[in-house]
């Protein structure tokens, strides 16, 4: 099997899969005052210090959630709860995860004004529009780090960095997902007040996520009871899961430069595949992420090309994983021309691929273009 869909989902490492093994094995409730109990308390705390670690967050600031989509919905609608009573503005990017633009939607629909700052014509979102989006009346700006569909990186620290001295108020979010241990993210550098992050994205596994909160900033519970995670997000927590995500990212921390250079060299080696192949386009920008690359095979319908990659053994994107084949408006926004749009493929690396599968890749490509039907 050749993976090159790592942006939708990463293979769990042994270490993880080993620490979600044992935490299953050692079945305490956390809450729970006996000596399983503790055991349990203790993983979950061990793991919190290593989320926060590698984010160069304090273990206090860290919350774990079921997903990252369930930390960004907790920002956007805690926010609108908060300082939205007052404030109606959000500004935002169009193009946010839809765990980030459909919480806009919806808030729209309540009568908050969404600004949504698109890329230039350069292709890239740029912090003066951000900055410029914002206004006094601002509740919440959201700005993912990493786009899932191109790689491109949106300047969210220079942002934040101008939104915060000028509107001190404002709070500031950041989808970290594409982002967290790829590129070296410190969260007071960041400037963000709530950071969301995703363990399956890192070799972790999925159903567990976390959410930054910067020490001194409130934020309403989003799911209440039973107090867990000091009042902010009950029910029992998911110690395995727990235990497997802290796991992944001491794995992770320690490599983010060397991890980094592998994949900017296959990503160098996709680009030159792509310029020699007649009729396949690279549309990711080269400042962008390494590990998320977008590319375009003219005339084959992405469905048809992954599904004639898949017989081979070799697994992309068409997109991104949370579009389903639904036509992406956010390929559209870094103006990958509309007649490529169809046939868009997003291969993204994790540093275990190899140079060899992309050869691979662009031999069962080459054989997709002789003999696959051509979109008319
Ligand atoms: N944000 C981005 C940028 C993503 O790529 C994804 C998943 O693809 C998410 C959020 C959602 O993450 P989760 O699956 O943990 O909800």
């Amino acid at each position: 099997m050749i993976y090159l869909d790592n942006a939708a989902t990463t293979r769990p490492s042994q270490a993880c899969i080993d620490a979600v093994t044992q935490g299953l094995a050692e079945f305490g409730n956390p809450s729970s005052l006996h000596g399983l109990g503790l055991a349990a308390e203790q993983k979950r705390e061990a793991a919190r210090e290593a989320v926060a670690k590698a984010l160069g967050a304090q273990p206090e600031e860290i919350f774990f959630t079921s997903c990252a989509t369930e930390s960004s919905n907790t920002v956007i609608f805690g926010a609108a709860q908060t300082v939205g009573k007052r404030k109606k503005r959000i500004v935002t990017t169009s193009v946010e995860h839809p765990s980030v633009a459909v919480c806009c939607d919806k808030l729209a629909e309540r009568g908050f004004e969404i600004v949504r700052v698109r890329p230039r014509e350069d292709k890239r979102i740029h912090a003066d529009d951000i900055t410029a989006a914002c206004d006094d009346n601002t509740a919440l700006v959201s700005v993912m780090l990493v786009n899932n569909e191109t790689g491109s990186v949106i300047p969210a620290e220079t942002a934040f960095a101008a939104i915060k001295k000028k509107y001190p108020q404002t709070l500031t979010h950041c989808d970290c997902v594409q982002g967290f241990l790829k590129l070296p993210i410190r969260a007071p550098k960041l400037g963000a007040d709530f950071i969301s992050l995703s363990a399956h994205k890192i070799h972790g596994p999925k159903g567990i996520g976390a959410l930054y909160i910067r020490k001194g900033v409130h934020l309403p519970a989003f799911i209440v009871g039973g107090g867990q995670e000091r009042g902010f997000r009950s029910g029992t927590e998911s110690v395995p899961l727990i235990a497997g995500f802290g796991a992944a990212c001491e794995e992770l921390s320690g490599n983010i430069t060397q991890r980094h250079d592998k994949v900017l060299a296959l990503r160098k080696k996709l680009r030159e595949l792509c310029e020699r192949t007649e009729g396949v386009y690279f549309n990711s920008p080269d400042d962008g992420s390494p590990y998320i690359c977008s590319i375009a095979v003219k005339g084959l319908r992405s469905e048809v090309l992954l599904h004639f990659l898949e017989q081979r053994g070799i697994y992309v994107s068409s997109g991104s994983a949370c579009s389903k084949g639904k036509k992406s408006s956010v390929i559209a926004e870094f103006g990958i021309p509309s007649e490529l749009a169809d046939s868009v493929l997003r291969i993204s690396f994790c540093s275990d691929n190899t140079p060899e599968e992309l050869d691979e890749l662009f031999d069962a490509v080459k054989t997709a273009q002789k003999t696959l039907a051509k979109i008319r």
